[in-house]
């Protein structure tokens, strides 16, 4: 029997193949019909300086809310998003809920915040990608540089020119840009320098490892070569006090992690805020 796998074709979607549909098309319906049901929640996991200990912005992260207080992980279903397409709805979504955020938060006086928000491939193969973001910053009268979008290496490699392109229209437009998990996909450096980035993400592997002897050399090589190429740098995954101070001591901007705040739903991160 032909080996089933989930396509971007909608016509998998055929009751008269419904025996045959696995776990994960379940799921994708599931998600699908949730989506459509607005039950996805966008949480924001709070980004600070180092040296001023200070919120300057946080990463937009989804929820896909399973039984109370409990959630499926979106490393599980992003990837089934990415492969049905479905992606590209969702991160329309994403991007709207992001820029209505940035607006409410500016209401409330914080002015100088940015949200990050994480982009995959089929969003840019999408025409109306870099259409929408445009718009949808207008549209709520947002400052384009407090948006930040965050690509990984695996999306650069497969179409670096599709890629790259975008991600310049975007820049002209004040977006800014972060090149996320860095360091543990196979980009080719070379794309580094031609890609119109702001910011390095260091992955949370690296940070991990500094609990290891000779652990942090990785995390220290990839903030030195930031600096160098003159883009700012952030630690992701950040657990403990000690993780911290050696990632200060090799002079690295910014942190994300544990050891400062959780991603947080909206009532959460604004209460956040006003104790920070
Ligand atoms: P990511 O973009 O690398 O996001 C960082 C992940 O690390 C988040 O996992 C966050 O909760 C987690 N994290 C942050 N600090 C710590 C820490 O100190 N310790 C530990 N153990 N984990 C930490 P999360 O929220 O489960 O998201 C997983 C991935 O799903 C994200 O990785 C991103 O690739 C993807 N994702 C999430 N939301 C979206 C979205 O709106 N669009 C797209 N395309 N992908 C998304
Ligand atoms: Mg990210
Ligand atoms: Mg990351
Ligand atoms: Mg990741």
């Amino acid at each position: 029997k032909a080996k089933k796998t989930l396509g971007v074709n909608h016509q998998y979607y055929e009751p008269s193949m419904e025996d045959e549909v696995s776990n994960r098309l379940n799921m994708l319906r599931k998600l699908r019909a949730d989506f459509a049901l607005d039950k996805l929640e966008l949480w924001y996991q709070p980004q600070l300086c180092i040296k001023t200990q200070k919120v300057v912005g946080m990463e937009a992260l989804l929820r896909w809310p399973h039984q109370p207080n409990q959630y499926i992980s979106p490393a599980v279903f992003i990837p089934l998003a990415e492969y049905s397409g479905l992606i590209v709805d969702i991160g329309l979504w994403v991007l709207e809920q992001a820029c209505q955020q940035l607006k409410r938060l500016a209401e409330v006086g914080y002015t100088n915040l940015r949200i990050a928000v994480n982009v995959s491939m089929p969003q840019f193969r999408s025409a109306q990608f870099v259409p929408s973001v445009i718009e949808t910053i207008q549209r709520y009268q947002v400052a384009p540089h407090l948006l930040e979008l965050e690509i990984t290496e695996s999306v650069v490699m497969d179409e670096p020119n599709r890629v790259i392109s975008a991600l310049q229209k975007l820049k002209s437009f004040g977006i800014k840009v972060a090149i996320d998990d860095f360091g543990i996909g196979f980009s080719s450096l070379s794309y580094l320098q031609q890609l119109p980035l702001d910011r390095i993400k260091v992955d949370r592997a690296f940070i991990n490892a500094i609990d290891q002897q000779d652990g942090g050399l990785i995390a220290e090589t990839i903030i030195n070569l930031g600096k160098r190429i003159g883009l700012q740098t952030i630690a992701e995954g950040v657990e403990t006090a000690e993780q911290l101070a050696v990632i200060t001591q090799m002079q690295c901007d910014e942190v994300q992690g544990y050891f400062f705040a959780k991603p947080l739903p909206h009532a959460e991160l604004m209460a956040y805020l006003a104790e920070n």
